[in-house]
């Protein structure tokens, strides 16, 4: 059975060759050009990823990205399409629950690589729970607990803690991270990391403590 992915975009020539790359990848695309369109497919059909594009003609494709973060629990994967240079919209879309985003222009090939790595990682099966102190993670339920109390994080947010932690106090490169978190490596976006870490670290709270920056190299998990 393949896996159905919805490709949210208005510009028809973009969606059609993104639906191409995909149908050759052997997915199977789905397509909305409106916000009310996408939110009817999401409601019918639970895709396995969405590739969603920011400006929309009812409205703003973080809208969707919201709204499908508190929805459901663990989310359905999401790739934002942004124009050149939205740094805002790029910082704002992990904040509302995106996994990977990708700047137009892009190639179909990189596109179909980064779909690929989100769903893999999203398959990978899951082990036993960690705990470190007041700080747990349940793998099977992306859930973490501090102090017996729920922490919300983004997908992302949450591999990136689960990989820190179990390297087992191991030195992990930003490239390594990215590698292991987003599923490749990619030159001048090892900062994303760097956010990534800023972000969860202020969710944990006490437990940030736990995520230890080692100066020039990367991230280690201390316990
Ligand atoms: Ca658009």
């Amino acid at each position: 059975m393949s896996a159905q992915i919805l490709i949210v975009e208005d510009e028809e020539d973009i969606a059609r060759l993104i639906a191409r790359t995909l149908e050759k990848e052997s997915f199977e695309p789905l397509i909305a050009t409106s916000l009310s369109e996408a939110q009817k497919i999401i409601s019918q059909k639970l895709p396995a990823l969405i590739i969603l594009d920011l400006m929309l003609p009812d409205g703003d494709g973080l809208e969707l990205c919201k709204s499908l973060r508190f929805r459901e629990e663990k989310g359905i994967p999401v790739i934002i399409l942004t124009a050149k240079g939205e740094e805002v919209d790029r910082i704002l879309g992990f904040e509302m629950g995106a996994d990977d985003y990708i700047v137009k222009p892009f190639s179909p090939r990189e596109l179909a690589l980064r779909v690929k790595a989100i769903l893999r990682r999203s398959q990978t099966p899951p082990s036993s729970v960690l705990k470190f102190g007041e700080l747990e993670i349940f793998p099977e339920h992306m859930e973490v607990r501090v102090a017996g109390k729920p922490v919300k994080l983004t997908r992302t947010e949450f591999n990136l803690l689960l990989t820190l932690a179990q390297a087992q106090g191991k030195v992990l490169s930003r490239e390594t991270l990215l590698d292991k978190v987003w599923g490749y490596t990619f030159e001048g976006y090892a900062r994303t990391v760097d956010t990534h870490v800023r972000r969860l670290r202020k969710k944990l709270g006490s437990a940030a403590r736990y995520i230890e920056t080692v100066w020039g190299i990367g991230y280690r998990f201390r316990n």
